[in-house]
């Protein structure tokens, strides 16, 4: 008998019809003899649509409030889930973030959980009743309601599986495992059986949405397995685990991309010690995340500072920039939305040269201009022009023989 938390994301919960679904699927793992923890995402579409319906309200809706707006989306499902449960003969309880809690940081829209009391959740599975959290929410010290950020419900899944003591934690979705790349671009990527957890958080990090970064950062932490899966089949799908020997002969195991960043440059900087401070500070004190910055000097003591931020951060970038521009006497500052960001991941790098070489090859042979590039110890990632892609990711793909075998 094992204990497990399993996450349906929101196009398995996406209707009523697929609730039920769900609900059968989760009885029968109960009914085999597990225990089973259940965290669901908002129906699919709804998280989005409440958020459109802040910005009629305000442009940049007040974090606060966003967030008591769109954990509404997950209380619905919890609800509704918990009814289909009962419908079938068996007990459920729905369990919003403040009540278990989830207790947060206070960083709205981004908030950081910081412990899952087990309590209520163990009694209800000593009972034999079905636990079904909400994902993506919590509540800080002073009983405000936090999100955790887009895709949250996945840390919310990882945490409490960690927080439980629970042998796995299943990721339910619309695909059935990790991808070799976004099979929805790419229809010749491959499932991948087994991938490290270094891996998948630098695949989750460079913008594969298959699972939320910090859910691979908490599974890392503390051991979790996880298993991405497809709630349409009861195929096995993707175990992310611990690295092993075998791992480390894939040179390039992934492709992944992003289209969430946007790109600000800071023209004719005078170029002298402490300017990237004055330039970076203020972005860092509102909580922005800059990921790739460039110097580059220009004839003279000037120098153009280029910098990527996330997309949903952009004109908060923009107007702290700007105002720090006219303080440290720069020329001006140019801001580009339409860029994305093309990576190669795999822990085989490590040990090998010329791949970075090799993708900046099959870029050039296929026409796509790099604008910047950026480098870890197992991966290459570079910003290219937005429109270009589709075209990137599967000449990079088709290019490292990631390409499924007929
Ligand atoms: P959910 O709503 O279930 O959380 P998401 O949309 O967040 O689902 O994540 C699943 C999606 O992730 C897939 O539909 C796919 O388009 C995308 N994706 C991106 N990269 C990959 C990858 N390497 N492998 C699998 N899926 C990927
Ligand atoms: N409903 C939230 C979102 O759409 C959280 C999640 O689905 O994981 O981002
Ligand atoms: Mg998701």
């Amino acid at each position: 008998m094992a204990l497990v938390v399993q996450k349906y994301g929101g196009t398995s919960v996406a209707n009523c019809r697929r609730i039920k679904r769900v609900a059968q699927k989760v009885i029968a793992r109960k009914e085999e003899g597990d225990d089973v923890v259940v965290v669901l995402s908002a129906m699919a579409g709804q998280t989005n649509y409440l958020l459109g319906l802040a910005m009629e309200m305000q442009a940049q809706p007040d974090k606060r409030e966003l967030d008591v707006l769109l954990s509404t989306g997950e209380q619905v499902t919890i609800s509704l889930f918990s009814m289909a449960v009962k419908s079938l003969g068996h007990d459920a309880r729905s369990f919003l973030g403040y009540q278990i809690p989830v207790e947060t940081d206070d960083s709205h829209s981004k908030a950081r959980i910081q412990n899952i009391p087990t309590d209520k959740l163990a009694e209800a599975i000593d009972k034999g009743i079905i636990p079904v959290v909400a994902g993506f929410q919590g509540v800080t010290t002073d009983g405000d309601i936090t999100t955790l950020g887009r895709g949250g419900s996945d840390t919310t899944a990882v945490a409490v599986a960690v927080a439980l003591g629970a042998d796995v934690c299943e990721i339910y979705t619309d695909v059935d495992g990790v991808y070799t790349t976004d099979p929805n671009i790419c229809p010749s990527a491959r499932k991948i059986e087994r991938i490290s957890y270094e891996e998948m958080l630098e695949m989750a990090s460079l913008g594969a949405k298959v699972l939320e970064i910090r859910s691979v950062e908490f599974a890392m932490r503390y051991g979790m397995p996880i298993h991405v899966r497809s709630s349409f089949t009861s195929a096995p799908g993707t175990m992310v685990v611990k690295e092993d020997e075998s791992m480390e002969d894939v040179l390039v195991s992934s492709v992944t991309y992003s289209r969430d960043e946007a790109r600000i440059t800071v023209k004719k900087v005078p170029d002298r010690p402490g300017i990237a401070a004055m330039i970076f500070n203020p972005i860092s004190e509102a909580n922005i995340i800059v990921d790739m910055i460039i110097q580059n000097t220009r004839a003279g003591d000037l120098t153009d500072m280029t910098f990527t931020v996330p997309k949903a951060d952009f004109d908060q970038a923009m107007s702290i920039v700007e105002k720090t521009a006219q303080d440290i006497g720069a020329e001006s500052v140019a801001g580009d939305k339409n860029i994305a960001k093309v990576s190669i991941v795999g822990v085989g790098m490590r040990n090998h040269a010329g791949i970075a070489s090799k993708m900046f090859d099959i870029l050039a042979k296929h026409n796509v201009n790099i604008l910047m590039i950026s480098t870890s110890e197992i991966k290459v990632s570079c910003i290219i022009d937005e429109k270009y892609t589709e075209l990137a990711v599967r000449a990079l793909h088709e290019g490292f023989g990631l390409d499924k075998k007929e």
